[in-house]
């Protein structure tokens, strides 16, 4: 079976104020943008050599897909799509080809943007093979993602060839990644997607209350002041939470709004995923 058709997504309609905060974020994915369609000529007066790849890594739940998928949308940039894991689900050889024809699919419409979603899943390190070695043996392979590696990092170094076209990974695993395709020229920029801090968090609650049916007594600053350490997806969830209870209560004939105190039950029962361990990771 072939995953080609899944490779060109159409972009999710996810616009920059979608999300909250994060605005060093956007502010370097819309430099990327502009950079992927300067000319050579402005390029050399700022850069030895300008950066092409970048990678987005943070801790689960914490806008990285989001961004890609914003950058997609808002840029009008062709976007193309593929989670690690969708290339490993191909036969032997399948893979690379997919991954090739995806850079040349990218560089014939350009300007473009390919996005590695889970990126680690490919480009794990590749253990028992010397770091040092930028060639990987090609002897390993079947399965473990080294010969999809090999070819991705192929890809990325021709230079000339990628004018106009972004190429954005995003990670939650950033220890797990081969030190190769960190290298200069490969994906050397990296943009740290943090938790939501207290502004971030007040913005997705306001946000979600902006859309929804909320009760008079719901205090916004509060919930970002109680949710320290939660990501933006466990917020999300929060939310969800709160409008599953407030619909019962609804059904039952009670008080149809979202209330202060439904958020504050999903606050308590919402599990926190994030980690000392996961944060910077670099
Ligand atoms: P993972 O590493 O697990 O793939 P991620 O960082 O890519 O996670 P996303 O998939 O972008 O996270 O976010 C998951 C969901 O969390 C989003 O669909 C969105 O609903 C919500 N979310 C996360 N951060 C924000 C934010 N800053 N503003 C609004 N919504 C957010």
């Amino acid at each position: 079976p072939s995953a080609m058709h899944d490779i060109n997504l159409k972009p999710p309609p996810i616009r920059w104020d979608d999300i909250g905060g994060q605005e060093s974020v956007k502010l370097s994915l819309r430099r990327a943008v502009r950079l992927s369609v300067e000319s050579p000529e402005v390029l050399s007066r700022y850069f030895d050599r300008p950066p092409k790849g970048f990678l987005l890594y943070g801790p689960p739940g914490c806008s990285k897909t989001m961004a890609a998928q914003a950058m997609a949308t808002e840029s009008g940039l062709n976007f193309f799509a593929v989670k690690g894991a969708e290339l490993l689900n191909m036969y032997v050889g399948e893979s690379e080809r997919a991954v090739r024809r995806l850079f040349q699919r990218a560089r014939e419409v350009s300007p473009s943007m390919i996005f590695f979603d889970e990126i680690d899943s490919i480009a794990g390190q590749r253990s028992g093979f010397s770091h040092s070695s930028s060639s990987p043996s090609s002897s390993g392979g079947s399965g473990s993602g080294i010969n999809v590696l090999t070819t991705l990092l192929n890809e990325m170094d021709g230079f000339e060839a990628l004018h106009g076209v972004v190429v954005l990974a995003a990670t939650n695993r950033p220890q797990a990644l081969d030190p190769a395709l960190l290298r200069p020229g490969r994906f050397d920029e990296l943009i740290y997607v943090s938790p939501p801090d207290e502004p971030a968090r007040r913005a997705i609650f306001s946000q979600v209350a902006a859309r929804r049916a909320m009760h008079a007594d719901v205090d916004v600053d509060r919930l970002a002041r109680d949710t320290e350490g939660y990501s933006g997806a466990e917020i999300k969830g929060i939310c969800a939470a709160a409008g599953v209870a407030a619909y019962d209560r609804f059904a039952a004939g009670g008080e149809p709004a979202i209330m202060m105190q439904d958020l504050e039950r999903g606050i308590r029962n919402q599990k926190r995923q994030i980690t000392a361990g996961m944060l910077r990771g670099f």
